[in-house]
């Protein structure tokens, strides 16, 4: 194989598995590969003759054989660029990553071809996954395609078209009254009984590698030169260590020199473990108390590895800003009016990038790249069908589906 694990907190290296990407340690494990190898035949040029999704980057995903590629056309997404906001805004230059062009309608379609081709090539038959929304319907879609069981279990306030588009892929919906830590945690309680292959945040090595594209793509796209800042609405997370990873190798590779942008992570306040982490001690901290953003990917008081993101955050010169629910909403009507729709998670990225140039951190050279992670669409209201089981815990679940 041409590639296996390395702990980002202790650096110990351990052989590639699907499941719990976390070391004994308790860090995060990255995948590592063989960048010598996968350089002979991912050169620049061969990229001029490849398919036009993520998995032009194949020597940098971790599956072995390409019958196990499970693949709905995600990735190379439009990059576009705003003029008119251009000259609007004291900004240098400034795109559009079109995320929301991705086969479920949001850039959560990576992670799941990523993982669920993962599972595929270790037999996995069963998956589950918690989430705000659009990780549940990626999951249910790239299962079905699969022919893989999918079992998603989103917050019962979460966007109904998007928990409707779940149960039109087949999967088993299921409500929980709380958080998506509280319906991580049916899952982690359910999972050696069920048989369940946990797909959530960093629960297993594709999710991350599979957002790790957009950071290739961004490089390819920009003709190998990165912009000087990428304002990235955060939740989880992945998005920003899998593309963190992606500059790296592409360094390693000789893709790529010089700076690496300055990362932005943007979160709604009300809920923003980022933004009070770095105005604080510096140290990640989750957030236990007064959760009151709206429903969302960005929602995710306590993600699985916060102290990795905060320190990608620092590391590049970035930071990360809180915008208002009004704000946001502004900046989607904005964008709508820029020809572009956008998910109250792509407008925050613009809401963030008003907020930064009043600040005047963003300076008016700057190049900026904003991702529009999901589509205006799969926000509208929506009720989902009252049959759908509500539950808190493992427990109410296993009643309700009885
Ligand atoms: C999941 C999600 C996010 C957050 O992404 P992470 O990489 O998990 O931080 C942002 N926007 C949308 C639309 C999402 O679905």
């Amino acid at each position: 194989m041409n590639f296996g694990f390395v702990c980002r907190s202790c650096g110990q290296r351990q052989s590639f598995r699907p499941g719990p990407s976390t070391c004994s340690c308790g860090g995060t494990l990255l995948v590592e590969y063989d960048l010598e190898r996968a350089g002979r035949t991912l050169t620049k040029e061969s990229l001029k003759h490849r398919v036009s999704s993520m998995w032009r980057y194949r020597e940098l995903l971790p599956v072995q054989h390409e019958d196990h590629i499970i693949s709905l056309g995600e990735g190379w997404s439009p990059l576009i660029r705003m003029h008119q906001a251009e000259r609007l805004l004291p900004v240098g230059k400034l795109w559009v990553k079109r995320e929301e062009q991705n086969p479920t309608g949001s850039f959560k379609s990576r992670g799941f071809s990523a993982a669920l081709s993962i599972a595929r090539a270790h037999g996995i038959k069963k998956v589950a996954v918690n989430s705000n929304g659009n990780a549940a319907s990626a999951l249910a879609a790239y299962a079905a395609y699969a022919g893989m069981e999918a079992y998603v279990f989103v917050p019962r306030d979460c966007p109904g078209l998007i928990v409707e588009e779940c149960v039109q892929y087949g999967a088993h919906t299921c409500l929980v009254d709380g958080f998506i830590h509280d319906a991580g945690k049916i899952i982690s309680d359910g999972q050696q009984v069920q048989g369940w292959y946990n797909v959530g945040t960093l629960k297993e090595p594709g999710r991350a590698e599979g957002k790790k594209t957009m950071g290739l793509e961004l490089a390819e796209q920009l003709n190998w030169k990165l912009p000087d800042v990428i304002i990235y609405p955060t939740g989880g997370g992945s998005g920003v260590i899998g593309m963190w990873n992606a500059f790296q190798q592409l360094k390693q590779l000789g893709f790529i020199n010089g700076d690496l942008p300055r990362m932005v992570s943007v979160q709604e306040a009300g809920c923003q473990p980022l933004v009070d982490s770095m105005a604080g001690s510096g140290e990640f901290k989750p957030q236990v108390k007064h959760v009151i953003s709206s429903p969302t990917g960005m929602r995710v008081p306590n993600p699985p590895d916060g102290h990795l993101i905060l320190s990608i955050l620092q590391e590049s010169g970035g930071t990360a800003v809180a915008v208002t629910r009004e704000e946001i909403q502004q900046a989607g009507a904005a964008y709508g009016r820029l020809g572009i729709s956008a998910s109250p998670e792509g407008a925050a990225t613009l809401a963030g990038l008003t907020r930064l140039l009043d600040q005047s951190w963003i300076r008016p050279d700057d190049e900026v790249v904003l991702f529009n992670t999901s589509h205006a669409v799969k926000y509208l209201p929506w009720k989902p069908a009252s049959s759908l089981p509500v539950v808190k815990t493992y427990q109410d679940w296993l009643q309700a589906v009885k």
